[in-house]
């Protein structure tokens, strides 16, 4: 029997796991090995994870399992997304959909977030939580690699209300040498699949030499899908097999961010302290409305909120946020 949550599209058996070893089959339907099995459980303000246009101040419950379906090769979670599951089960949690929930509101957490493998790798126990969470009344995000098939694709949509995609890079050499798979295609539909009904962001880690020299044709692609789309472009330390490379020029991205903006309002470059792009811009008339701190690392914050009505203070522009202000 096939896997299609993702596009490696894996030959399932009772004892064959697919390529993230995460499920198997039974011969009828697709089971997963380790379900309501959890890596973590953390509440971070909604800034860190990153979501910059949701909830802005809101504290949120976040959730990771293990394995993943990419092998990048820079991957800052190799100890979780590359391990073999099996042996990683000896440090899991296991809770169930219910009793996250109710942790989620015992915490005061206005969501919950998948963000530290990948979800596709997970899905019947996502779908399980998602069940419950909406019956709470608590919306759902999750951070994505968007390689899915079509049909897996409509899942995410039935699961999640927002989603960060990372967009690695658009070149084939890229893909294959540093991600491991042939074509950033798939990804390319899923954003534009996503963006038409759900509050996507997106995030390109930047690897110095490696697609550095993209930020414009990436920029380009997320405006021609729909200009108002936040970019986060992380300033990525590379680690496992690329712990050796080069971290990445700040002046340098810095120069190629300020001609993107032109086309592409909401842009931020973070994870290193000090930033200058952490705040939000009107669209219109570049009146800062929200401003952040980062401390680099996943430590972002909100600071102030001045378009708590979804309008610029100065201009009246409508700033694109989806949920409650909590500021
Ligand atoms: S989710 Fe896992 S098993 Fe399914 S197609 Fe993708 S890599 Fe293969």
């Amino acid at each position: 029997m096939r896997c299609n949550y993702c596009e490696w599209r894996c030959e399932l058996g009772a004892e064959s796991y697919g390529r993230c070893r995460m499920y198997y089959t039974d011969g009828l339907t697709i089971k997963e090995r380790f379900p309501e099995r959890w890596c973590t459980y953390e509440v971070l303000w909604i800034e860190s994870i990153p979501f910059y246009h949701v909830n802005p101040g809101s504290r949120c419950l976040t959730i990771g399992t293990s394995s993943c379906n990419f092998d990048c090769k820079y991957c800052s979670n190799a100890f979780i997304a590359k391990q073999d599951p099996a042996v990683m089960q000896e440090k899991m949690f296991h809770f169930t959909p219910q009793q996250l929930v109710k942790m989620a509101l015992k915490l005061g957490c206005q969501s919950i977030a998948f963000n530290v493998n990948e979800p596709t790798v997970s899905m019947p126990s996502l779908q399980e939580l998602a069940r419950e969470a909406a019956v709470a009344g608590i919306p759902m995000g999750c951070l994505t690699n968007g390689y899915t098939t079509p049909e897996a694709t409509e899942l995410l949509a039935s699961v999640f209300s927002f989603f960060n995609i990372s967009l690695k890079g658009l070149a084939d050499d890229f893909n294959r040498d540093c991600i491991g798979i042939p074509s950033a295609e798939p990804i390319l539909r899923t954003i534009r699949r996503l963006a038409e009904t759900h509050h996507i962001e997106v995030t390109t880690p930047v690897i110095q030499g490696a697609n550095d020299h993209e930020l414009d044709d990436i920029a380009r692609f997320i405006s021609d899908v729909d200009a108002e789309i936040p970019w986060h472009v992380l300033r990525l330390l590379p680690e496992d097999e690329m712990k050796d490379a080069a971290y990445p020029d700040i002046e340098r991205i810095n120069k190629k961010l300020h001609s993107a903006r032109k086309n592409l309002p909401y842009i931020y470059f973070h994870n290193f302290v000090g930033s200058e792009w952490v705040d939000t811009l009107c669209p219109e008339c570049a009146a800062p409305v929200i401003k952040r701190f980062s401390l680099g690392c996943g430590g972002d914050q909100l600071q102030q909120l001045s378009c708590a009505d979804g309008k610029c203070p100065s201009c009246g522009h409508n700033i694109r946020i989806l949920g409650e202000r909590t500021v």
